[in-house]
């Protein structure tokens, strides 16, 4: 059985789970002790233990983590949850780590709005504690004639989403700033960059800590409940299906990325027609070999393609030249797959032959078997194949009427440049 919860000593071992945690600050056997938070009686296999908290916050990726951090900076008392054995092993650690400039997405969205503020909150945030990361620029090029109204209307959403900096260059003048780049007409976005992701996670857990958050990993929220107008949360230990606790929280934010509809769905009382239906598009990325240097200084992007942004170069901080991703729709067996992470990463090694004509309409000097398959990961979408780009959905108790809880979906790219102004988002929305 979970040990029972008491704020002060789980945040002494944040990284143990539950029971493990317990027992190695107190040296005793979880029953006997006092915690400070209410906490029910167990007393029989039909009864499990109940635990009163104030704030919990269901996925430990980046934007679960910044929302922790934002919360618990403001006072509040926040327990984060997270079916994995540590944070952000899933989508956060599985993405290009680009901070994106707010350019694609249509004015006044969401996705427009956080990201740009989220990208002003993430320099800023990465400069004062010192987390890797450098504003490289990016171009995205017409590689043809026939695309530079599709970099024209780039160009018209990035004014409109008052990206600064942005400039439309000849291709002559963009190839003598990059000499292997081969392209009709560039747009140049000096605010877009790339950051150590795991870094910046870090040190939202840190400073999350700091402000007395309290983390549990290998704890998977198994379903919920509304009930006297509150959120109730059953939680058991990862290799278990079996509720073990049952956590009465006065906030619950889910930010459990691909796994936040299926969670929802599991939430008896919650109306089904206010959670969206998922889409799940897998991203590849390979690696270039051989090479004395990277062959870009800065990011390179072809026009956007359906339910991605193109085979695009990233040169990460450590000097490695990657290509990608792809986009591939894939399925998901059930909700506990998605809740554990139970999804197909693997990159076939064939799907090179698809990225080698793609990489070359940008980069022609592209070598024969320099590909080398990298990782993948995949998009929490909203939308499936042949349907229009969807917006981020932040979703209260003013939409689907449950007090207290807030659900997260669709947080793919720009989830990670944006994560900081989801929180603050949340915040200033749902705080009260
Ligand atoms: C291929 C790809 C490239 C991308 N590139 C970029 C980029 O360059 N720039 C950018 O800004 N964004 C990018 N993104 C988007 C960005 O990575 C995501 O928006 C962001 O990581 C989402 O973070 P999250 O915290 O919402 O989700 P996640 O990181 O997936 O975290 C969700 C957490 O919830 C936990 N969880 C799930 N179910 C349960 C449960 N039942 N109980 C307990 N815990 C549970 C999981 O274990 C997981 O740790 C990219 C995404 C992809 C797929």
């Amino acid at each position: 059985m979970l040990a029972c919860l008491g704020r002060r000593k789980w945040r002494r071992l944040s990284t143990g789970t539950l029971k493990a945690t317990w027992k190695s600050v107190n040296g005793e056997d979880a029953s006997s002790s006092r915690g400070r938070i209410a906490r029910g009686v167990s007393s029989g296999a039909e009864t499990i233990a109940k635990e009163r908290v104030d704030t919990v916050v269901i996925g430990a990726g980046v934007v679960g983590l910044a929302v922790a951090r934002e919360l618990s900076i403001r006072g509040r008392e926040v327990l984060i949850l997270d079916a994995a054995s540590s944070f952000g092993t899933v989508t956060s650690s599985r993405n290009s780590e680009v901070v994106h400039a707010g350019i694609y997405y249509p004015p006044n969205s969401l996705k427009a709005k956080l990201c740009v503020r989220g990208r002003e909150l993430l320099y800023r945030y990465c400069s004062e504690h010192e987390i890797p990361h450098r504003k490289i620029g990016k171009l995205i090029v017409a590689t043809g004639s026939s695309e530079i109204p599709k970099l024209d209307l780039l160009m018209h959403l990035g004014t409109q989403n008052r990206v600064s900096g942005l400039r439309m260059m000849e291709g002559f003048e963009a190839m003598r700033m990059e000499p292997h780049l081969r392209c009709v007409k560039a747009l140049l976005s000096p605010e877009s960059g790339i950051l150590d992701t795991h870094s910046f996670m870090l040190s939202l857990v840190g400073q999350a800590e700091n402000s007395h958050a309290t983390f549990s990993y290998n704890t998977v929220v198994l379903s919920g409940r509304v009930e006297e107008e509150k959120m109730r949360l059953f939680v058991a230990e990862i290799g278990s299906f079996v509720a073990q606790l049952e956590l009465i929280p006065n906030l619950v934010v889910n930010s459990a990325g691909l796994a936040a509809q299926a969670l929802a769905k599991s939430f008896h009382g919650l109306d089904r027609r206010f959670i969206p239906s998922s889409h799940y598009a897998r991203g590849c990325y390979f690696t270039l070999s051989g090479i004395k240097s990277p062959p870009f200084n800065s990011l390179v992007y072809p026009i956007p393609e359906e339910g991605g942004l193109g085979v695009h170069v990233t040169v990460d901080l450590n000097g490695l030249v990657k290509f990608g991703p792809d986009v591939e729709w894939i399925e998901c067996k059930d909700e506990r797959s998605s809740f554990l992470n139970k999804f197909d990463y693997r990159v076939n090694p064939q799907r090179a032959e698809k990225f080698y004509p793609e990489i070359r309409k940008y980069y022609p000097d592209l070598k024969d078997g320099s590909l080398e398959p990298g990782y993948s990961g995949i998009r929490p979408k909203l939308s499936g194949p042949k349907q229009p780009p969807a917006d981020f959905i932040i979703q209260g108790e003013e939409t689907h009427g449950v007090p207290g809880l807030v659900n997260l979906f669709g947080i793919e790219s720009p989830g990670l440049t944006s994560s900081l102004a989801i929180a603050e988002h949340i915040a200033n929305k749902f705080l009260r």
